[in-house]
């Protein structure tokens, strides 16, 4: 084998390979092929930078010989696999010693040479050499500052380049073996044998007398991608009078104060402008490009992808792909969905200055502003008094619901990704943070106490953000979401390139207007438990709980009949043509009963029954675990009346819904399945009402019956269940809960200590547990399918909405995921990603 070389000059047929070289080594070469006029570049391999920090100099004579001309001046920058794994600053004009000084003197003036040569002193001091800054902050001129280099090195300072050069390539090279930059770079995934390489340039000062300056320019907007031109220009003194004020700041465009580059040189402008649009076309990316300017010459240093904003990513990527400079499915792959999910939420302002008060769980992303309220009954009041107001509580509970309607963000003490506050408030698009340990909440008091004793009261305002799990003192300024054409654009190709359905859980006509507008493929979960909430519905609801037996029982469900085939008929027109999947009641009955003093009087009142009973009623409900006790298809079983209730309603709505003219055929889906016979017993009741219905109506209509695989054994018992059921749809939030033993509701309080150590890899109800849960899922599905090959599967716990789990279900084989509404585009990106990398893997695995 031969011997990687030491080094490579650049040339367009030299060898550099950017997982060998470093990627700016390989934008450089890109760069010289399209016959840019870059200064002479060597490009010094990751192996033998890795050989320089070990003791083994490479021959310098050899290098240095490849640049000729006067003053032979050098610099040198890293390069390493990845621009964002970083690596040490540049360090430029080495070969600065006394004879470069003296030409520099005699042919463009003292004061340039001086400055260059005593920039350079102080460079190779304090970064290469590691010396103390403050003794080089006296020394103005080079004699001054090589005076304070000499008795600190107690040795004289080098003259020869090659010296120079040696001492800047090892400490390059060792800064890159530290351990800061290590741990700095593996946080960005870098592997821990990454390698660094260094280019080495001839430098093009942009010093000579004349037009000459150094700068450095984009041709996009940094926030938006819109193609605007900004950057800076460094113009060099020219004649006399501006020696004495050297450095004037131009500016690149007419746009800005002062004069412009494009005034100025308009021809070496209109040049710059020609090396943005070939390297947008050339290199595929909008590059930010570093020139100088000598006596009216460019010269193109160097060329890094142009730093961006979330917004303006997304704008630069669909730009390309509509351009035909990268195709579509590339686009798509440069935007990390998550990406999406700020674009769709305020955010807070950048450059705004924040003081953390709390840091909880990052449980509904965007930013909120307001008022601290306590109560839902205060967040009703400040909407109505069009204030913003932040929704404090411990923990949420049904409550609730209607006052995080009413509250711009929501803020709790206890909770992680899918307590009750996080599920409702991704629900309705509302910035939420939950598990805020540091936190004391008083609903009592009406305060929060911090960690440092502060006390926060109904007064106070403060800002939450979702997207990062900080609580911030006071309003702090926020950006507004943006729906633009960019983003349209990547929610229709990420249509186009996916292999896997993407449905929303969505509980109300405003849930799925927006799943709608954002081009879902149906409803994955309607939660019906949340239909009763609003006051009128919640008394007969509690009716109906507190019914001495099924007559009573049945009356007032058929009073909540209308209510619920009205909310069924909205959503079945709204969604027309597509599935709606809903599921049967599903809490413990006494989440909708409350559970303070005032709330209980006015039950008592409501229903005409002694304070007492009802008080002993209400505490004859509480169970020592709720989450495992009377729910789901429990409820189901030992009240039948309910879901026959709510099948009625289901099938009566769709007789309206097609008398309109709209296509449905609704999914009906059982909660909390242990066994087959709960389905048995449930499906007979189920085909009675709808064969009664079809009776009644004379209308033809069908409908598909589901499980809801959300406890282990019903993922170990899918075979036998699947024989009942059209579809199979895991619940992954209650499935992790019930496969780790782990309350979905406290799991907030320690998550983050069990993930610092390293006991789990992530927060398991953020991401799948793809290994323990995600063995449930194989299994579940193999088995059902197994019995019913076209049984329908999918996922719809919280999981449906985050990418790593998407890319397992796509892998696993399931029909779809189904997510909150404001996480559908990034569902759909994230799946368009799983399939364009899976058969890009199936395609590499065929040739
Ligand atoms: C689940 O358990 O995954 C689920 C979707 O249901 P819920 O969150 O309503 O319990
Ligand atoms: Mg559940």
């Amino acid at each position: 084998m031969l011997d990687t070389p030491r080094f490579t000059e650049i040339t367009p047929t030299a060898d550099i390979k950017g997982e060998r070289h470093g990627k700016r080594a390989k934008c450089l070469q890109r760069l010289i092929r399209m016959e840019l006029p870059v200064p002479h570049t060597v490009a010094i391999p990751f192996d033998a930078v890795r050989d320089i920090a070990g003791g083994e100099m490479i021959d310098l004579s050899t290098l240095i010989s490849l640049f000729d001309g006067e003053p032979r001046l050098l610099s040198v920058r890293s390069s390493s696999e990845t621009p964002d794994w970083g690596g040490p600053g540049a360090v430029l004009n080495i070969g600065m010693n006394d004879h470069a000084h003296a030409w520099l003197s005699n042919t463009l003036g003292d004061t340039v040479a001086d400055k260059l040569y005593l920039r350079f002193i102080r460079s190779f001091a304090i970064e290469v050499m590691r010396l103390d800054e403050a003794p080089f902050e006296e020394a103005t001129t080079p004699a001054a500052a090589r005076a304070v280099f000499e008795e600190e090195m107690e040795e004289p300072f080098p003259q020869d380049i090659r010296d120079q050069l040696a001492a800047v390539l090892r400490a390059m090279a060792r800064a890159w073996e530290g351990t800061s930059a290590r741990l700095l770079r593996q946080a960005q995934g870098a592997p821990a044998d990454a390698g660094l390489g260094l280019v080495v340039q001839r430098m093009a000062q942009g010093m000579g007398p004349g037009q000459s300056g150094s700068g450095v320019v984009q041709f996009v907007d940094p926030a938006t991608g819109a193609p605007q031109v900004t950057g800076r220009y460094m113009g060099q003194a020219m004649g006399r009078e501006a020696l004495r004020a050297p450095d004037r700041a131009l500016y690149l465009t007419r746009d800005a104060r002062g004069p412009s580059l494009e005034e100025l040189l308009p021809e070496v402008y209109a040049e710059l402008l020609d090396v943005g649009a070939r390297c947008r076309t050339r290199l595929r990316e909008e590059m930010q490009v570093e020139f100088t300017i000598d006596q009216g010459r460019l010269a193109v240093l160097d060329a890094v992808r142009c730093p961006r904003e979330a917004r303006a990513g997304v704008a630069i990527a669909t730009a390309l792909a509509r351009d035909g400079i990268i195709p579509r499915s590339e686009a798509l792959l440069r935007i990390a969905p998550a990406t999406l999910s700020r674009l769709l939420h305020r955010q807070i302002d950048t450059d705004a200055p924040r003081t953390v008060l709390a840091r909880g769980v990052a449980a509904s992303p965007g930013a909120a502003s307001g008022r601290l309220v306590f109560d839902p009954a205060e967040a009703q009041a400040a909407l109505s008094r069009d204030e913003a107001c932040i929704l404090v509580r411990r923990e949420t509970s049904p409550d609730d619901v209607r006052g995080m309607h009413a509250a711009d963000g929501v803020l709790t003490e206890r909770g992680g990704t899918t307590s009750h506050a996080a599920v409702i408030a991704r629900g309705l698009g509302l910035p939420c943070v939950t598990g805020a340990t540091g936190l004391r909440v008083s609903g009592k008091d009406r305060t929060v106490t911090l960690a440092d004793g502060r006390v926060l009261g109904e007064g106070d305002s403060i800002t939450i953000d979702g997207s990062s799990g900080e609580v911030l003192d006071g309003l702090v300024p926020t950006q507004e979401p943006m729906l633009d054409d960019a983003f349209r654009d990547i929610m229709t190709w990420s249509d186009q390139a996916r292999d896997i359905g993407v449905r929303a859980n969505a509980d109300t006509v405003a849930d799925a207007t927006l799943a709608r507008g954002f081009g879902v493929d149906g409803i994955g979960l309607c939660r019906t438990e949340h239909m009763f909430f609003d006051p009128a519905r919640l008394t007969v609801m509690r009716e109906m709980i507190f019914a001495e037996g099924p007559s009573d029982r049945a009356a007032a469900l058929e009073r909540l009949l209308p209510m619920q085939r009205d909310d069924f008929t909205e959503l079945f027109t709204l969604m027309s043509g597509l599935p709606v999947c809903i599921r049967l009641l599903d809490p413990p009955l006494h989440e909708f009963l409350p559970s303070e003093g005032q709330g209980i009087s006015d039950l008592a009142a409501a229903l005409d029954r002694p304070l007492s009973e009802v008080k002993t009623r209400i505490a004859a409900m509480q169970e020592y675990n709720p989450m495992l006790g009377m729910r789901g298809v429990r409820l189901g079983i030992a009240m039948p009346e309910i879901y026959e209730m709510q099948a009625r309603a289901i099938f009566e709505a769709t007789v309206a819904a097609l008398d309109e003219g709209s296509v449905v055929t609704p999914e009906i889906m059982i909660p909390l399945v242990t066994a087959r016979r709960e389905v048995e017993l449930v499906k007979r009741r189920i085909d009675a009402i709808a064969a009664a219905v079809r009776e009644e109506s004379g209308t033809e209509f069908d409908y598909r019956l589901g499980v809801m695989v959300e406890t282990p054994r019903a993922a170990l018992r899918a075979g036998e269940i699947a024989e009942m059921a059209h579809f199979l749809s895991f619940g992954t939030n209650d499935l992790t809960q019930m496969t780790y033993g782990l309350s979905r509701d406290d799991a907030g309080r320690f998550m983050s200590a069990y993930v610092n150590e390293g006991v789990y890899p992530e927060d398991p109800f953020g991401t799948l547990d793809v290994d323990g849960v995600g063995e449930l899922l194989l299994l579940g599905a193999a088995r059902g399918r197994a019995v019913r090959p076209d049984v329908t599967v999918a996922l719809c716990g919280e999981h449906g909405g985050s990418p790593e789990s998407i890319a397992f279900c796509r892998l696993a084989g399931f029909d779809y995921v189904s997510c909150s509404p404001f996480r559908v585009p990034v569902a759909k990106l994230a799946a368009a990603h799983a399939t364009i990398l899976g058969s890009d893997a199936a395609d590499s695995r065929r040739s």
